[in-house]
This record gives structure tokens, sequence and C-alpha cells, in this order.
């Protein structure tokens, strides 16, 4: 066997026996609950698509009609040619969304935090990341060359402990956090680190990818900690997010000032030199904004749902639509989510890397179009599976 190969086949055998090994399972997604997989159909709680805006019909439409005016792809990057007319108005209903004067649309999530971590910080800086920020955020940080220091989840003693130690040694520096955990729900304490932030001059990076649509009003989680009076409360200069989750499609962005958007457009090598989002992705999420705006109440329905299954199982009361069950052992999590499958529900094992050793977990995900019913139903079928770690 050719080296090359060797060396493939020999790490995913020793993956195969920590149970760490990925596959892909083809996966039909019919209306944002229901999927078919191995010909069996199964009710979704592992999609992101919180108010399954992915299959909304005026949301479909938009596409379909981008396509047909501006064709299938962008055709350059948007510094060449591929700035199509749709990125203006996308740019500006994220920036009236956000309080921002600006922003950044990116092909994807990763991409823009990957592109605007290394534009602000670079060799005589240093990063503070909270230990549980996503794999990109931590990507971000890594490509910038900066110092990189972790803090303990949502600790602020530990991130100022840092920041007295370390940040005089260091020309700028950044924080950077998700604002909601992606695989455990619970919110950053915005206000709290936008104050350590603005005590330490370092620029706070918040990571809204699982707030936009469905908390703040819709607005977000930087919305989501002051009272509904003062929502601007929090002041993060560098909000970050994407458009493939509760907006249903693809792309990424960034809100800021009108400095940082234009600095971001001139350096952030992932926009300049990757080809701008497809004119449907475009489209689609500004009709989605659209819709986000018009449904207040159905847009409430995901954190609604992700609450009353918490009350059902005494579970610490959800602060997002996810909600962790951690099992522990990948291959103990792996058996919990088979148990499911066999009564009819997904619910995807999360296991190392992308959570920590020893917290492979069950990650619940409500969506707007899920009933009552259906979560009670899953909350029966969890239950055995809770505090048993
Ligand atoms: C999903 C996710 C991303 C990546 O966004 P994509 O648009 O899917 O690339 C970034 N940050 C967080 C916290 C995420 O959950």
């Amino acid at each position: 066997m050719p080296t090359l190969d060797t060396f493939a086949a020999e790490k995913l055998a020793r993956l195969d026996h920590k149970h760490l090994r990925r596959r892909l399972v083809e996966t039909a997604r019919e209306d944002g609950l229901w999927v078919t997989r191995g010909g069996r159909r199964l009710l979704s709680f592992s999609c992101n698509d919180y108010l399954n805006l992915s299959q909304h019909p005026a949301v479909k439409e938009a596409a379909i009609a981008a396509v047909r005016s501006h064709g299938v792809g962008a055709g350059a990057s948007r510094l060449v040619t591929g700035n199509h007319p749709l990125f203006a108005q996308l740019e500006a209903r994220l920036a009236a969304l956000k309080g921002t004067d600006a922003a950044c649309v990116f092909g994807s999530g990763y991409l823009a935090n990957i592109g605007i971590i290394p534009t602000f910080v670079g060799k005589t800086d240093l990063i503070l990341v909270d230990e549980l920020a996503h794999s990109c955020i931590w990507a971000g940080a890594e490509m910038s060359g900066a110092s990189v220091a972790s803090f303990r989840h949502n600790d602020l003693e530990d991130a100022e402990r840092i920041l007295k130690a370390q940040r005089a040694a260091h020309r700028h520096a950044m924080i950077a956090t998700d604002g909601v955990f992606s695989m455990d729900g619970d919110l950053a304490p915005l206000p709290a680190l936008a104050a350590l932030g603005d005590e330490y001059d370092a620029w706070l990076l918040s990571d809204d990818a699982h707030g936009i649509g469905v908390l703040g009003g819709g607005r977000g989680s930087t919305f989501a900690h002051g009272s509904p009076a003062n929502p601007d409360a929090v002041g993060v200069p560098l909000q970050m997010g994407t458009l493939s989750k509760a907006i249903g499609g693809y792309g990424g962005y960034l809100c800021g000032s009108q400095s940082v958007i234009d600095l971001v457009k001139t350096k952030a090598a992932s926009f300049v030199y990757s080809t701008g989002l497809p004119p449907s992705s475009v489209a689609a999420a500004i009709a989605s904004l659209d819709f986000i705006a018009a449904n207040p109440e159905y847009i409430e329905r995901p954190l609604h749902h992700a609450r009353a299954f918490t009350r059902a199982l005494n579970l610490p009361e959800a602060q997002s639509p996810i909600v962790p069950i951690v099992i522990g052992p990948a291959d103990k999590a792996l058996e919990a989510s088979q148990d499911l499958e066999d009564q009819g529900f997904l619910v995807v094992a999360i296991r190392p890397p992308t959570v920590p050793k020893d917290t492979a977990r069950l990650r619940v995900a409500f969506t707007a179009n899920h009933t009552g019913d259906d979560v009670q139903r899953l909350a029966d079928a969890v239950a055995p599976h809770v505090g048993r770690r």
C-alpha cells in the first residue's frame, strides 16, 4: 500500500477503536422537521434550522428569483466582479438588526472568523478565547499569530487574571467568545465581558451563530441580556454570526463600525481571496430577515420548546434552543442516540474533539415547528439517559 493510504488507514483504525471515527449519513430533509435516513423517517432534533426557514416557501422563492436574475454564482471575489447588488441590501439589513454602522457578508461563518480575527490581532497581540468557543474562533486565533490564552468557560475572574498578567506586554488585545455556546446552549456573560474589554482595552468579538433570529427579539444574544427597554446595553464592537442556522441558508457576517467593516473588506484573507456568496444565498437571507421581522411571536417558539423540555426533565432552564444531555463516554453517547433513533427521533451524538474529552453528549435543538407534543414525547424518550453520568 502507498504510504499515504497506510497513513490514512491507520489513523482511521485508531479513531474507530476510540469510537471517534465520523461517518456521513445520507439525510434527506423534508420540511425542517422530518428527515429520511436509511429509508426511515425520523423527527429531527439535530438541525440548526431553528425557524425551519431553510424550507420556507417565501425564502425558497426569493432564492429562485435571484438565480433567474443573477445566475447561480458570484463569478469572482467580491472585490473583483462578485459584488452583485443584493449584497448591499443584505448588509444594510444586518447592520440595522444589530445596531451597527455597517456589515460585511462572508462565504460562511467559519470563513468569517478566520478572516476577522487575523485582521485585528497579530504577532504583538494577545487573544483570550473561552475554552468552549467554536472551532473556527480557535482557528482564527491560531492563524493570527497572536499569543492565544484560553480562559475557563464563562469565567470572568479567570479572564481578568490573564488580562492582569499579560495585557501590558501586548500591543492590542481581543476577547473572543460564542454568544450562545453551540454545544452547551448557554449564553456568554456579554455585558460583563464587554466591561472587562473596556477596562483592559481588549476588543470583544461575539459569535452569534445560534442567537440571531431566535434570541433578543431576533436580534441575537447581544440583545438578550439587558432589559427589553434597554436592548442596546451590551457594546460588542465585533458582532459576528452566520446565515446558516436560524436564517436557514448559508453565509457568514460581521457587524461593526464603518472603519472596522472597511478594514475587514480590505484585509480579511477569507473575504479578499474567496468567491462571493451566490446571489441565491444572499436573497434567501434577506427574505428570512423579512420573515423574522414580521413574526415576533413565531421566533420565540424554539426557546419556548427548549424550556418546556428542561422543565419536563428537571434540567437547568434552557437559555437558547440548544439543550445538552451530557453522557460522558463516546460509545455510551452513540448508544443513547441509537436508542432514540429506534424510537423515531434523530438526536445526533456529539463527541470529542467537538466537545471536551469525557463529555460526549446528546445535543438537542428545538425548532419553531416542533409541537408541544413532540417536545413531551422526546422528553419521555430522553429521560432514561438523563443524569446517568
Ligand atoms: C456553526 C457555527 C459556526 C460556523 O458557521 P458556518 O456558517 O456553518 O460556517 C461558527 N460559530 C459557531 C458558534 C457555530 O456554531
